[in-house]
């Protein structure tokens, strides 16, 4: 039976963003994953993150006949929304909400004037939740989209970022593997992965990079997942302080509190 995201978060499981924040930072996902601590701060990139791709989605699923002008209205609609039930929500400086909401149309008429309707949709916004040898609980996640071309299939990721990527950034990136991992234990084939990501620039530009994973690669991810999870299981939370980690960590006054209790 096909379940959606928010009903498969309901049980134990893992997902790529779990296993980041624990390489990222053991204390940062021990606070979020096991503590579930209040946020001190959600940065505004979380709602506009997820506002933006709430409508490409309705792009993807309704195709031409939603128009770029609905996009807009839904973008200002479900921005107000995530900005309402955001807790302890801070903007960058010279931010404001207007601010916001221009750029996400900005980037929007962007997005309408570089997609392309070539391509078979073959699922947006599919939950999937598989077995990975070495883990005690599921990993699960949710395919943005799945296009075909032909007899090639490909998973497309929607982000939103501050600049363009570096150009090996997609080949090390760990959702693409756990995502690519997925794809092949539900369907047999490895696929191609398209990061499709907007700039917020003040000029916005959509940049695509494709990468794939080898079969070593993914037995590597089967090999690091059940060591996190093994760590995990045995108490191994400390902080890793790094300005890249700590700038924007919702945790970061809970953090300077702790004396490894
Ligand atoms: S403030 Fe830094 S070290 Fe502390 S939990 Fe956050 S990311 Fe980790």
């Amino acid at each position: 039976m096909e379940r959606n995201i928010e009903s498969l978060k309901e049980r134990p499981h893992w997902s790529y963003s779990a296993f980041s924040t624990y390489l990222q930072c053991p204390m940062k996902y021990y606070f979020r994953y096991i503590a579930q601590a209040e946020v001190e701060r959600t940065g505004i990139c979380l709602p506009f993150g997820r506002a933006f791709h709430a409508v490409l989605s309705e792009r993807a699923l309704k195709g031409p006949s939603f128009t770029r002008e609905d996009a807009l209205e839904n973008f200002a609609v479900f921005f107000k929304g995530e900005t309402e039930v955001s807790e302890n929500l801070i903007y960058k400086q010279d931010e404001t909400f207007d601010s916001c909401l221009q750029k996400g149309f900005d980037m929007l008429s962007v997005a309408f004037e570089n997609w392309s309707d070539d391509y078979t949709v073959k699922a947006v916004a599919e939950s999937f939740s598989i077995e990975v040898p070495g883990l005690s609980r599921p990993l699960i996640g949710e395919f943005d989209l799945v296009v075909a071309d032909g007899g090639d299939e490909a998973v497309c990721d929607w982000k939103t970022a501050s600049s363009k990527w570096p150009a090996s950034k997609a080949d090390h990136d760990l959702q693409a593997t756990a995502f690519c991992y997925a794809y092949k234990a539900i369907h047999g084939r490895s696929p191609l992965f398209r990061f499709d990501v907007y700039t917020k620039a003040k000029q916005p530009t959509l940049n695509q990079y494709y990468t794939v994973r080898t079969q070593d690669e993914l037995d590597r991810f089967a090999y690091l997942a059940g060591k996190i999870e093994r760590s995990a299981e045995a108490g191994l939370f400390y902080p890793n302080e790094s300005c890249m980690n700590c700038a924007e960590c919702p945790y970061r006054e809970r953090c300077k509190k702790w004396k490894g209790d």
